[in-house]
Order: C-alpha cells, then sequence, then structure tokens
C-alpha cells in the first residue's frame, strides 16, 4: 500500500506560483516554482538541487535513486505563457465540471504534477527498478536555454538517459513526432527616389513580390517529397511582410519573413544555407538573407526502441491508445533526442488549451498520466 499524495492540491499549489516566462527581460521568473518543486520533493523523499541557467533563473533536478543506475528521464517545462487577456483567474486555480482551470494547468504544470506525484508514490514503497531523474526546466516557452543546460549538465556528469518522456499535453498519447523550425527574415533593397520617375530603378517590394512567388510555386511544392508517415511534409510560408516609406516614394526596401517548417533528418542551418543559396542565385541584385532568428529540431523518435515500446505496453495494459503519434508543435523532446536518448511526449489535457484565456486540465487526464507515469517506473524487463 502506497501513499498517493494529492496532485490535484500540488497543481493548485504550483499554479499559485506565477512562473511567467520573462523572454528577454532579466529576471528570475521561474525560481519560485524550482524553490517550491524541490522543497515538496525532499519532503517526499527524493533529492533536489536548484542549478541556475541565467539571470538567476534556475532549473530544478530531482532524483529517485532504484535498484539499477539505469535513469528514467521525466522531462518538463517550469514557465508558462503571458496571461493577460485570461478569462479565468491565472493563479487561482478554480474547479469546474472535473477541469481544473488556471494558468499553466496543462502546459505544463499538469504534467509537472503528474511526475511528481508518481515519483512521490515510488518514493513511498513498491518496487523502483530504475533511477529516476525529473528536470523542471526554465525557458521552454522562449529559447529552450533550460533544457540545453541541462544537456550540458547530463554531459558534464555522465548522466545518459535510457528514455525520456517529455510532460507536455497530449490528451495522453504517446507522441513521438514534430516538426521543427526555421525562421529568417529576407531584405531586397533599391535605390529609392520620386516614384514619378521609376525607370530603370530597382523596386525592392517587386524583388521581394516575386521571391514570395517563387517560394510558393516553386520551392514549396518541392518539400512534398520529404514528407515523413507521422507528421507529413515540411511547408514554407512567407508570414510577414513589409516595406515602402509614403505612397509617392520608391521603397528603399522591403522586408519577408519566412516560417520554413522541417521535418526529422533536416538541420535547421543547413536549411537556412540551402535556402539562402537558392534564392541569390536566383535574385542576385540587392537581397540579403538574414542568419535564422528561430530555430528549432524536428522530433522522430524509433517506435521500436524499447523504451517506447515499453511505454506503449504500459498505455496499452491501461486502457489508452499506444499507438505512436505526430503533432506540428515543438518541445523540448527534440533537443533531448539529439543526444541519442528515445524521447516521447506525453500529459493530460489537450494542446488545444495550451496558452489559452481559460486555460484548463481535465482531472480525469490528471489522474490517469499520473497513473501511466507510476507504471512506467514501476516496469521491470525491458523488451518484450
Ligand atoms: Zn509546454
Amino acid at each position: 500500500m502506497t501513499v498517493r499524495p494529492d496532485i490535484e492540491d500540488l497543481l493548485g499549489r504550483m499554479i499559485r506560483i506565477p512562473s511567467v516566462n520573462p523572454r528577454e527581460r532579466a529576471e528570475p521568473a521561474e525560481t519560485p516554482l524550482a524553490e517550491f518543486v524541490a522543497a515538496w520533493a525532499e519532503e517526499h523523499g527524493m533529492r533536489a538541487r536548484l542549478g541556475e541557467v541565467a539571470d538567476g533563473r534556475a532549473n530544478v533536478l530531482v532524483t529517485l535513486d532504484g535498484d539499477s543506475a539505469e535513469t528514467v528521464l521525466l522531462e518538463t517545462h517550469l514557465d508558462t505563457v503571458e496571461t493577460a487577456g485570461m478569462t479565468v483567474d491565472p493563479y487561482e486555480p478554480t474547479i469546474k465540471d472535473g477541469l481544473l482551470y488556471g494558468r499553466g494547468a496543462c502546459d505544463a504544470k499538469g504534467p509537472l504534477a503528474v511526475f511528481l506525484g508518481a515519483m512521490a508514490a515510488l518514493a513511498a514503497g513498491g518496487p523502483r527498478p530504475r533511477t529516476v531523474v525529473l528536470a523542471g526546466v526554465v525557458d521552454e516557452e522562449h529559447v529552450y536555454r533550460g533544457v540545453q543546460a541541462m544537456r550540458r549538465e547530463f554531459a558534464e556528469q555522465g548522466i545518459a538517459p535510457a528514455g525520456a518522456v517529455v510532460g507536455e499535453p497530449t490528451s495522453l498519447r504517446m507522441v513521438t513526432a514534430h516538426k521543427g523550425c526555421m525562421r529568417c527574415r529576407i531584405t531586397a533593397r533599391g535605390p529609392g527616389g520620386h516614384s514619378s520617375e521609376p525607370w530603370g530603378k530597382t523596386n525592392p517590394i517587386t524583388t521581394a513580390a516575386r521571391i514570395a512567388a517563387y517560394l510558393a510555386d516553386e520551392y514549396a511544392p518541392a518539400l512534398d517529397a520529404l514528407a515523413r508517415p507521422l507528421v507529413g511534409p515540411p511547408s514554407l510560408a512567407v508570414t510577414m511582410i513589409d516595406g515602402g516609406s509614403g505612397p509617392n516614394v520608391l521603397p528603399e526596401s522591403a522586408t519577408l519573413t519566412l516560417d520554413r517548417r522541417t521535418v526529422a533528418g533536416e538541420d535547421p542551418h543547413e536549411v537556412w544555407r540551402e535556402l539562402r543559396g537558392l534564392l541569390l542565385a536566383r535574385f542576385p541584385d540587392g537581397v540579403e538573407v538574414a542568419e535564422p532568428h528561430v530555430v528549432d529540431y524536428a522530433l522522430e523518435t524509433d517506435p521500436e526502441s524499447a523504451f517506447v515500446r515499453g511505454f506503449a505496453d504500459v498505455l496499452g495494459a491501461s486502457g489508452h491508445d499506444p499507438a505512436p503519434k505526430g503533432v506540428g508543435h515543438g518541445t523540448d523532446a527534440s533537443k533531448i533526442a539529439l543526444d541519442g536518448v528515445p524521447a516521447v511526449v506525453f500529459g493530460p489535457g489537450a494542446i488545444a488549451q495550451a496558452h489559452t484565456p481559460a486555460e484548463f486540465v481535465p482531472l480525469d487526464e490528471l489522474h490517469a498520466a499520473r497513473d501511466v507515469i507510476e507504471a512506467l517506473l514501476r516496469r521491470t524487463g525491458g523488451d518484450r
């Protein structure tokens, strides 16, 4: 008989601790939550410590030793998105019709409560075949500094997890694939001048329009050949256009912003270099392709790896859909997978509720997710 901490109460307490990602501001935004997690974990028989990432912002690492040094990593993020425009109180959790509302309810304090609750059950007794490390990291909603710091620390300390579960809302599905992205700006330039005398002058808006048409009509359709089973083909969309200074002035520049979604096997930096080469060969005059301002990696975990098959077995035995799933949005899992760790994404609540004015997590999914993670951590015998 093991003790089950009340994870609804735990989630409520964590929602009451604001941890909004400060983006570029230097503020220790997630640290009060990291300190709370460490204290809660120690109260429940685990070891915990904080590690500063930047600006006083700290990841929290919680360890529960098992019978073997083989390690399962549970990773999720401490930060949330902003609360402006929320129609529920972001920091006062409320329960209505079986749904718990508040900022972070599903993204990702719900998954964090699931992980802590499952680990506390193991700490209280029963089989503990493997060592479990929980990483609560900062900055997932911005530029992933938390997971990158965690990877560096694992490399320094020789921690090589046998598998990882990344906590995000997946409606209890096992996500093994998602896309990455590369975003950059393209600027066309011209001499400018009076618009009544445009002859012989390069108009950057015309160049930008030609570039946009080339990208939509020739470049993007060719990406279909790179489709992957769970996520489909890569994509490219021009998402912003900016140029011109007055209705009777020839523009001196026009800038396009593009969003190129990548699939497994594509390095976003290499995608940028190739795209830049194509554009400069085709539009040689006055065109600049700036370094990417956002890159992220795609995830494609082998569904046949022992860890993933084990997780699928646990899902199936618990009455949940064990089939691997692909999603469009990014997660920390793709960074963890860069180190060769089989990583899946799993958690209660739906991505459709994340970042919304009335974010919630269904309580039945919260408890079901906790049961799945406990069963995974108690699982003995690796390959089936
Ligand atoms: Zn998230």
